[in-house]
């Protein structure tokens, strides 16, 4: 599929010089997908390896919320900004780190899993094997599950504000670790624009006056400017600075 894409790509836009992909897990620095909670099934995949060989084009895959973030970054809602948090609210919860004007991918690459801190003990079951995840809380299923036992079969101002909170009790968490100054808001719960974000910025700030008051400054929260492309673009953007011809070819983007 992707070989064909190459074909049509070319067919209009010219030459296809490298592929970027972006995946949804913990992805290694050789392009191997190791673990991905919301693909039952998939262990140890090797990704970049196959399409390199089905495409004949080198690849580089990276995680769809840090591919996401440098796509923000570069073009979108985190431009100009040396430290930010980017996070995916759709079926889990991703995140790409900017911290002092480099992309974060810590020691294995796997930095940003933040879907998975713990926010209750003994909480609800999440794919990963753990309890009480934050994404179990504030993701697209979380949203579903409020939606679900509400008496409203539509998400009503009453259940966004219970999203709205658990999102900002992670993000406090965030903000309190990486005292970054954007949180950028992706994945398909941004589609609901300012119904989640004015409730999640109130609680955010009321989290910020409890923890810190007037000393550390407002951190702004913006939904993601290129959507649900956010990834791919991104993944993309990577895939040329590093792989492909030309003077910014020496990986700017770390
Ligand atoms: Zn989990």
């Amino acid at each position: 599929m992707v070989a064909q894409l190459r074909t049509e790509l070319e067919a209009r836009d010219g030459e296809v010089v490298a592929v970027g992909v972006g995946l949804p897990g913990l992805v290694d620095r050789r392009g191997r997908l190791r673990h991905a909670p919301h693909l039952p099934g998939v262990v140890d995949l090797d990704v970049a390896g196959p399409l390199a060989e089905a495409t004949g084009l080198p690849v580089v895959a990276d995680n769809d919320a840090t591919c996401a973030l440098v796509a923000e970054h570069r073009l979108g809602a985190a431009r100009g900004v040396h430290d930010a948090v980017l996070v995916t609210l759709g079926t889990g919860i991703g995140a790409g780190l900017l911290l002092g004007g480099r992309v974060q991918r810590g020691a294995s690459g796997f930095a940003g899993e933040v879907g998975h801190m713990v926010v209750e003990v003994g909480g609800r079951a999440c794919p990963c094997g753990r309890r009480g995840c934050w994404e179990r809380y504030a993701s697209g299923s979380a949203l579903e599950h409020l939606v679900a036992e509400a008496p409203s079969s539509r998400p009503d101002a009453e259940v966004l504000g219970q999203l709205a909170g658990w999102v900002a009790l992670g993000l406090a968490n965030l903000v309190q670790v990486l005292d970054v100054e954007r949180v950028v808001v992706g994945g398909g719960l941004a589609a609901l624009g300012e119904a989640l974000l004015a409730p999640v910025r109130a609680a955010l700030a009321a989290a910020a006056e409890a923890a810190g008051g007037r000393v550390r400054p407002p951190v702004t929260v913006l939904g993601a400017e290129l959507g649900e492309q956010a990834g791919a673009v991104g993944a993309a953007l990577l895939a040329r600075e590093r792989l492909g011809p030309g003077p910014s070819g020496a990986g700017g983007l770390g």
